[in-house]
């Protein structure tokens, strides 16, 4: 595809962009991989007019977290969002979309007290507060998420049908690299031995997965014992919940959602597997 890419770093520009509809936006903190590329691409065949964002949102990052050294390259995302179709890059500065005494806060509560959110203390607020902006700013029709952060996919669903967004939610399943690692911005802070240490995280939810169990006990006794055989990975959590409701699996529940967090170093990894979908 040799069409140009238009570059809004405002958001008067953004709103002005003179856009074909649908519109889909794939919102990303940038540092663009196959996970994101396949989001855009996605939104290309479903839509006239897909805008990317790229920016990353302090609010989502908490004291002691990788906000400074998240991985950053403006020119290269550009190029690949370019490639995979995109017809615009959203670039804000910080104080474009938090200029001096900005102060409301977006809150999806519930969200906040599982997984994710019992792990990094106002994580999701962060989330909420600059998804809601998006979605104001740049009006899609469409929004393009990853099953990889799938909480994050489920609290935007929450939120965009609790505030009234007139957008429709599309997850695309998570994109892997060949030994099963899922696709992260974060996997560049891992050296080459972490990295191969890595594959144990997929390699345990597939093994989970495969015992064909919906019991939580036994999907997550076996993701303990798998990753425990990599003492290069420190798993942090793992939950099977109500992939519907996030609550805890019971008798309704249809499919149940696996998700870890994981060390590997320093670095900091989540992943899920959907138990039960075909
Ligand atoms: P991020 O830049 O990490 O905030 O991710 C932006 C979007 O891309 C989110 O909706 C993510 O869920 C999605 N995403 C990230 N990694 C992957 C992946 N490996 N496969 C599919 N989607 C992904």
């Amino acid at each position: 595809m040799s069409r140009e890419i238009k570059t809004l770093k405002t958001v008067a520009e953004m709103r002005a962009y003179g856009t074909e509809r649908p519109l889909g936006l794939v919102p990303t903190l940038g540092y663009l991989h196959e996970g994101h590329l396949s989001l855009i691409r996605r939104a290309r065949e479903e839509c006239a007019t897909v805008v990317v964002s790229v920016f990353v949102n302090p609010l989502q990052f908490g004291p002691g977290e990788d906000l400074a050294r998240y991985p950053r390259d403006l020119e290269r995302d550009r190029e690949l969002a370019r490639e995979a179709g995109a017809d615009a890059v959203f670039i804000p500065e910080t104080a474009e979309l938090y200029p001096e005494g900005y102060t409301t806060e977006v809150r999806v509560r519930g969200i906040e007290d599982v997984l994710e959110g019992a792990a990094r203390p106002g994580h999701f607020a962060g989330v909420a507060t600059v998804l809601a902006k998006l979605l104001n700013i740049v009006g899609p029709d469409r929004i393009y998420m990853g099953q990889k952060d799938a909480q994050q996919s489920f609290l935007v669903g929450r939120m965009i049908q609790d505030l009234n967004f007139p957008t429709r939610l599309v997850v695309a399943p998570t994109v892997r690299e060949p030994d099963g690692l899922a696709m992260s911005s974060r996997n560049v802070y891992m050296n080459e031995e972490e990295r191969a240490a890595a594959a144990a995280i997929p390699r345990a939810l597939s093994v989970a997965r495969d015992t064909k169990s919906k019991a939580p006990e036994v999907l997550e006794q076996t993701v303990r014992e798998e990753v425990a055989k990599e003492p290069l990975v420190q798993l942090e959590y793992v939950f099977a919940m109500d992939d519907a409701t996030l609550g805890p699996v019971g008798p309704k529940t249809g499919e149940v959602l696996l998700s870890v967090a994981a060390r590997v170093g320093k670095t900091r990894l989540i992943d899920n597997v959907v138990v039960g979908r075909e």
